[in-house]
Formats: C-alpha cells, sequence, structure tokens
C-alpha cells in the first residue's frame, strides 16, 4: 500500500498541471472539489497497457476538444481533434494510437505545423501516430477524417432503422475501438475530460456521453450539437449517436432517447429507472454524473449494453414487455461507479469493471424487485460461471486478473470476468457480513473516484480498509486465490438450492420421461431460463417437438428465453425452429445471440452450415462491424 501510494505520487509530480476543466470553470461540483487533477497515470508495472501505443509517463492527453461534421453519405466523421497535453519537459515527442485515420494535418496551439509519423499497422492495435513536440507544445490540432470502415462507427440505411425514414449512426469505443474515429490516447488508464461540437444533416438529432453545453442550432441545412464532459474518462466512454431522436422523461432525472416509433414501447420498459438510481445511490453512494439517461439503439447494436457516461446505449431485444430483462438497465446503470468512476487500468484487470457491476447489478435488483428475483439471477450467473471454468478447463484464462496476452485486449470469458467476479464478491460479502461488506464498498468507489484502478491496488485497498490486519479474516478470504490463481477456491459461496428447488423437479420429471412443465406459462424468465439450459443438450425429435407445442417455444417474445431454446433446437437439428432461427438472426444483431448460434450451425456441416451461410448473406450487412469480424472467421461468405 505504501508503495503504490509512493508510486502514485511521483507519477503525479511528474505530470502536474493537468487541471480538469471543471475545477477551472466552476465551484458547485456534486464532488465538492474532489476532482481537483485529473488522474495520474498508474506506474506500477501491473498497470501498464499493452493494448495502447502511448508512453503517457512522458507525455499524455488530459482534454479532448472534438469538431466533427457526419458524412452519411461518405460513411466518415471529420473535422478537428484539439488535444491539450502534459509532458515531461523534455519530451520530444508525444504517441497516440490511430487506426486507420486520415490525417490531412498537425499544427501546435499557434498552428505552427508540427511533424507526425504513422507506424507500422498493425491488424488489431492499429498504428502509433507519434508527433514532434517543441518544448512549448502544449496542445495539439489534428485535421483529420474517420478511418474508411471505423470499427466505432456503425452507419445504418433508413431501412435498417425502426423507422425506415432516415440513416443513423452510433459508435461502440469498448474496448480499444475509439482509436478509429478520435486521435488520442486509447487507452482506459490515461483518463481525459472532453467537450464536442457535432454538425448533423438538419432533421437527425445527435446525442453524446455528456451533458449538453449549449442548445442545437439549425442553419444552413445542418444542426449543431455541443456536449461538455467536466470529469475526466477513460477515453472508450466518448460516445456518439446520430438519428431520427425523440426523448422521453422517465423521472427527474433520467429519460430515454430512441426513434419515435420505439419511444412508448420502450419507456415503458424502463419505468423503473429512476427507481434504479436511488436504490444504487441508496447502496454505494451518490450518482455523480448528472443525468442518467439511455439510449435505445436500433437492433443491430452489438452489445446488450455500454455503459456510456451519462447516456447507457441499449440493444432494443431487452424489450420483453413485463421489464424482465431490465437486469440489463441495472448493470449499466452499475457501472456509474464500477467501471466509469473507478475503472480498470488496462485490460487485463476488466473483472474490476464487470465483475463488480454484475454484483452490483444484482444488488440493485434486490432492492427494487426482492431476494426472490436476486437469487435466482444470482444463481444463473454461477452456472454460468461454472460452464466457462469447464470450458476452459480451469486454465490459465478462468484467472479473474488475466495474464495479458500481447496486444489482445478481448477481456476474457463473460462467464469469469463478469460471473467469477461477482461471486467472488459475494463469497467476500458472506464472509465479512454485508453491513461491512457494503461501507467498506461505498467507501472505495468515494477513495478512487475517477482513477484508474488494478487488481493490485484493489486487493491493497480491501486489506488496508477492510480487513485492517485481521489474519483470520485475511485466511479466511483467500483474496490471491480469487484473483491471481485459476479455477474456484475452495471457500465459494454456492447459490441457494431452494432459489429454483421447483424448476429442477420439473428438469427431472421431464428428463424421465414425463411431460413439459404445465406452470411454464407463469414462471420467471429466470426460471424458464434455467430450465431450457438444464435439459440434456441430445434430445429427441419427439421430445423437442412436445416441448415446442407445450411451451410455444418458437414463438417466444422475451428473446433470452427464445435464444436459450434455439440453441438447444440447433444441437439436435430440429427443423421445426429453423423459421424462428432465421427470423432471430436476420432482425437483431447482439453480439451475444448471434454469434453463438451462428457458431454452432458452422459446426455442424450436413445441417447447420448451409443454414448459417444463408443466414449470414442475409444478415451481416445488418451486423456491427465487431460482429462482422468475430463471423468472418468462419468464412460463410466464400
Ligand atoms: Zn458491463
Amino acid at each position: 500500500m505504501t508503495l503504490l501510494r509512493t508510486a502514485v505520487a511521483a507519477a503525479a509530480i511528474l505530470l502536474a498541471g493537468c487541471q480538469s476543466a471543471e475545477t477551472n470553470t466552476t465551484t458547485n461540483s456534486s464532488d465538492g472539489g474532489q476532482e481537483a487533477q485529473i488522474a495520474p497515470i498508474l506506474d506500477t508495472p501491473e498497470a501498464k497497457d499493452s493494448a495502447t501505443y502511448a508512453r503517457p509517463l512522458e507525455a499524455r492527453v488530459c482534454h479532448v476538444a472534438l469538431d466533427l461534421g457526419v458524412d452519411f453519405e461518405a460513411k466518415r466523421i471529420g473535422g478537428t481533434a484539439t488535444l491539450d497535453i502534459d509532458r515531461k519537459p523534455d519530451a520530444r515527442e508525444i504517441v497516440l494510437d490511430d487506426k486507420g485515420l486520415e490525417i490531412e494535418s498537425i499544427t501546435d496551439g499557434s498552428n505552427q505545423p508540427l511533424d507526425y509519423k504513422v507506424g507500422a499497422a498493425d491488424e488489431k492495435l492499429g498504428s502509433p501516430l507519434s508527433v514532434a513536440l517543441r518544448p512549448d507544445t502544449k496542445r495539439l490540432i489534428i485535421k483529420y477524417k474517420s478511418a474508411k470502415d471505423a470499427g466505432a462507427l456503425q452507419w445504418l440505411t433508413p431501412e435498417q432503422t425502426a423507422g425506415k425514414k432516415k440513416p443513423y449512426l452510433f459508435s461502440q469505443g469498448q474496448a480499444i475501438e475509439n482509436r478509429s474515429w478520435i486521435p488520442t490516447q486509447d487507452s482506459p488508464g490515461i483518463r481525459q475530460s472532453w467537450e464536442a461540437t457535432i454538425r448533423v444533416p438538419a432533421g437527425l438529432t445527435a446525442v453524446m456521453s455528456a451533458p449538453k453545453s449549449a442548445e442545437p442550432i439549425t442553419q444552413g441545412g445542418e444542426s449543431i450539437f455541443s456536449y461538455k464532459m467536466p470529469h475526466s474518462v477513460a477515453p472508450y466512454m466518448i460516445a456518439i449517436g446520430v438519428g431520427d431522436l425523440a426523448f422521453k422523461p422517465l423521472g427527474k432525472r433520467t429519460g430515454v432517447w430512441t426513434e419515435p416509433v420505439m419511444l412508448d414501447r420502450a419507456a415503458a420498459e424502463l419505468a423503473d429507472t429512476e427507481k434504479m438510481v436511488e436504490a444504487a445511490e441508496k447502496l454505494y453512494g451518490p450518482y455523480r454524473w448528472g443525468r442518467y439517461d439511455l439510449l435505445v439503439l436500433p437492433p443491430a447494436f452489438p452489445y446488450g449494453g455500454m455503459e456510456n457516461p451519462t447516456l447507457t446505449f441499449l440493444t432494443p431485444t431487452f424489450i420483453a414487455g413485463d421489464k424482465s430483462l431490465n437486469g440489463l438497465v441495472a448493470h449499466e446503470l452499475a457501472h456509474s461507479w464500477s467501471g466509469n468512476l473507478v475503472t480498470n487500468a488496462n485490460w487485463s484487470d476488466s473483472w474490476l469493471n464487470e465483475g463488480v457491476t454484475s454484483y452490483f447489478e444484482n444488488r440493485i435488483m434486490e432492492e427494487i424487485y426482492g431476494p426472490k428475483r436476486a437469487q435466482q439471477e444470482a444463481a444463473l450467473s454461477f452456472d454460468e460461471m461454472t460452464k466457462a471454468l469447464a470450458e476452459e478447463k480451469n486454465g490459465p484464462n478462468t484467472q479473474l486478473h488475466l495474464a495479458a496476452k500481447e496486444g489482445v485486449p478481448d477481456g476474457g470469458a463473460g462467464g469469469i470476468v463478469y460471473d467469477k467476479g461477482a461471486t467472488f464478491l459475494r463469497t467476500v460479502e458472506k464472509i465479512v457480513g454485508r453491513e461491512k461488506w457494503d461501507a467498506y464498498l461505498r467507501s472505495y468507489f468515494d477513495r478512487h473516484a475517477f482513477q484508474p484502478m488494478t487488481s493490485d491496488r484493489f486487493l491493497a485497498d480491501m486489506r488496508a480498509n477492510l480487513i485492517k490486519g485481521d489474519k483470520s479474516l485475511e485466511a479466511k478470504l483467500q483474496l490471491d486465490d480469487w484473483i491471481y490463481k485459476p479455477g474456484l477456491p475452495s471457500n465459494v459461496i454456492r447459490p441457494d438450492p431452494a432459489a429454483f428447488a421447483t424448476v429442477d423437479k420439473a428438469v427431472a420429471a421431464f428428463t424421465s420421461g414425463g411431460p413439459p412443465p404445465a406452470d411454464f406459462a407463469g414462471w420467471t424468465t429466470a426460471e424458464k431460463i434455467r430450465f431450457l439450459n438444464k435439459l440434456p443438450r441430445k434430445m429427441s425429435t419427439a421430445r423437442l417437438a412436445e416441448l415446442n407445442q407445450r411451451l410455444r417455444l418458437n414463438e417466444a417474445g422475451n428473446n433470452e428465453v427464445l435464444f436459450c431454446w434455439l440453441d438447444l433446437a440447433i444441437r439436435n437439428r430440429f427443423d421445426p425452429a429453423v423459421p424462428a432461427l432465421e427470423r432471430f438472426l436476420t432482425t437483431q444483431g447482439r453480439r451475444k445471440f448471434v454469434k453463438p448460434l451462428i457458431e454452432t450451425l458452422a459446426k455442424d456441416p450436413q445441417w447447420g452450415r448451409p443454414i448459417a451461410v444463408r443466414v449470414y448473406r442475409v444478415a451481416r450487412g445488418s451486423y456491427h462491424p465487431i460482429t462482422q469480424r468475430d463471423l468472418d472467421k468462419l468464412n460463410l461468405m466464400s
């Protein structure tokens, strides 16, 4: 702990002067001035990010100001990025991340050209963009265009939207995609404040992951939108959405943006959002970002949700009509603390974002919907973890802290970083007691607000502020085993089997030849998922037909339930599910759903692969570049 503190202090002295925009301009900050300075770069070895070319201990970006136009015809965003930097006095250059950007010029604050060089490109990381610094250079002005086929950007034609009339654009920055449209140091450990002026064709609305800083202006065929993020954030959190968007308030500081035709349905599904913010604050301290709005995207959005600050991006597939999938909202909201406020310094520690958030999500669900739903969802998460541990044979990829593979920030399997991470915190909670644990976790968010975090620092913080030298508690927790060893430590707290007692009985009855459960329609979503996932993976056509007929699975309106059913159906070459499968794969592009289904199909050369080829030829154009990149590996188009 002492060692770490010294190291951080040293780094701060090295690069002092990265003042946050907030402290220069206002005194009414909700954090009481805690964020006096943009967080220094952690300089311990485990905090190094192998997925950036930046050398932030020599020269770093503190603030990004974008002035950009959105060109739907050319599918490019272009304009200027003005970077305020901080540097060692003797730094000769600053290195940025660049994935295919088209750079026209780079000048300093007085418009004098600066020499720059784009290095060799790596397929995943892109290229280093090195800019020569004069002794007095403190600002870079980069005139540029986003990359052709930028991985962060998805451009939708009007036909690919719900309204069918206007085009749509949205970005996805995590993990290392933003370097394809913003020239900056693209590492979560290099926090930056930012602002943007965005010009779009008149009639479209641009929303971003920051508070609005001026009212929009429409003139000369274009509309101009201005946003400013006063806090420093990891650069992957800069996000944009442009389309035919309408807004509906959900509560005093919450609301939803989406296409007008989806607005009422989305708002109804999100009706509990304000309550969720209140529940989260009650658990772990103030929500520090001002507004909490959501943007419900067209079906091509590749993720369930993305926790872009002040504006969560959300898949429309969470709309089930009964709020049964709004755990997704609790998850993205919880990231306002774990992820956005305290952020993994590099992607080897993404469990600090995702595991802590999955735990926090479940606590919000318990506050609002009660312990039964929370316990069931925790038990499903435990199942996901168990599956991932088995698939990885308890190998090195099952550590929470993932060994940094050269330049591959894939964040590891979801069942590990999300579910094993959450199971770890549930275990700690049980051992130390909820009251003490909650007080600790709240203080952790306060102590490290707007700072990067590593596993080492997290454990040091726990030891200093929770364990406080209690040797017997230290031994009971097995902290190092959880974080740095594969597999599952012996102190794991298992979910209460009572959570799914009824369902597990129904599984046993059906498996031994009995009928499908008669009361299935009245079950919770978690119960339906548990039932389908616990059935044997190999089943006869007759039994599948019986299930489908009695439980009406092909027509399931809940996308998570439908996904579990289709997974079971295709593993058994169940033809009657194929029309539902094709509809599902061609009308939404959520990677969690489409990737495993298409991969399973492709592995079955006789029956499945022809279906995969047929579907992918139709659907590829509507999938996000990130999803395309994964699925192109299956060679279905050739
Ligand atoms: Zn998450």
